[in-house]
């Protein structure tokens, strides 16, 4: 199976065409690159892959499964790192991993959510309320969230906006090792340097069309 099979998809706004004819094919253990200036549908593309935003027409699927009609498998085999902080505000660290893990209906002891924090650095906050957070260690929070359930496939969206150099940095040695161990990564990004730097693939998607998709090299020589 592909990772990600993306055909022949269109979403509209009214009159704003957010999506136009997608066709994107991406295959497992690939590291991704969704390249686009600001409004080109990334995100819109990012929420039409977790079944989040309803598109017009088209066909999506996840290791081979349909994500709208078999949303709650696809659900699983998908860790979505969104682009905008969200989290309840009540509860710490630890709790608000252990409640998407309970969403996601995994069963663990405590192991899987300690590996978690290990992993991003945020061990020592977990008594922390998310109201004590500081806005990179929110971004890390944000990140073990969509991995808690050990997904195949990571989808981040614009992870590095408005993170310092050195988060940055951590970030991406973070899903490199990621994508070494067998992960599906795909990453939308603004920067073409960001994509250069970790993707194999790229795809540039502009005003809601893919423009170009073609190994980094061959994509590099032509811009
Ligand atoms: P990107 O993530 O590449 O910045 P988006 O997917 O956010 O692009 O947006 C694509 C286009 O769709 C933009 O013109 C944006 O203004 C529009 N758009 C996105 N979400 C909505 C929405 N919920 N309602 C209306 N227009 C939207
Ligand atoms: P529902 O399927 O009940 O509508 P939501 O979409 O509201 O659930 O998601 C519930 C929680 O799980 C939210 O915190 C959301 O951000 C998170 N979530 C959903 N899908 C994923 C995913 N694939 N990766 C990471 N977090 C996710």
């Amino acid at each position: 199976n592909k990772a990600i099979e993306i055909e022949n998809v269109n979403k509209s706004y009214g009159d704003v065409r957010a999506l136009e004819d997608v066709n994107l094919t991406i295959e497992q253990g690939e590291f991704f690159g969704l390249l686009g200036p600001n409004g080109a549908g990334k995100s819109t593309l990012i929420g039409v892959l977790g079944g989040l935003v309803n598109k017009d027409s088209g066909q999506v699927t996840v290791l081979g499964n349909d994500v709208v009609q078999n949303y709650r498998k696809t659900k699983k085999s998908l860790g979505i790192v969104p682009q905008e902080v969200v989290f309840d505000p009540y509860f710490n660290v630890r709790e608000t991993l252990e409640i998407q893990s309970g969403y996601f209906g995994v069963k663990d002891n405590g192991e899987r959510i300690d590996e978690v924090l290990d992993a991003l650095g945020l061990k020592y906050k977990e008594d922390t309320n998310i109201r004590g957070l500081s806005g990179g260690m929110k971004r890390r929070l944000l990140i073990a969230k969509a991995l808690v359930h050990d997904p195949d496939i990571i989808v981040l969206d614009e992870p590095t906006a408005g993170v310092d150099v050195e988060l940055r940095k951590s970030l991406w040695d973070y899903v490199i090792k990621l994508n070494e161990q067998g992960k599906t990564i795909i990453l939308t990004t603004h920067y073409l340097e960001e994509a250069e730097q970790l993707c194999d693939r790229i795809a540039i998607l502009n005003k809601g069309r893919v423009v170009a998709v073609d190994q980094k090299e061959e994509l590099i020589k032509r811009i």
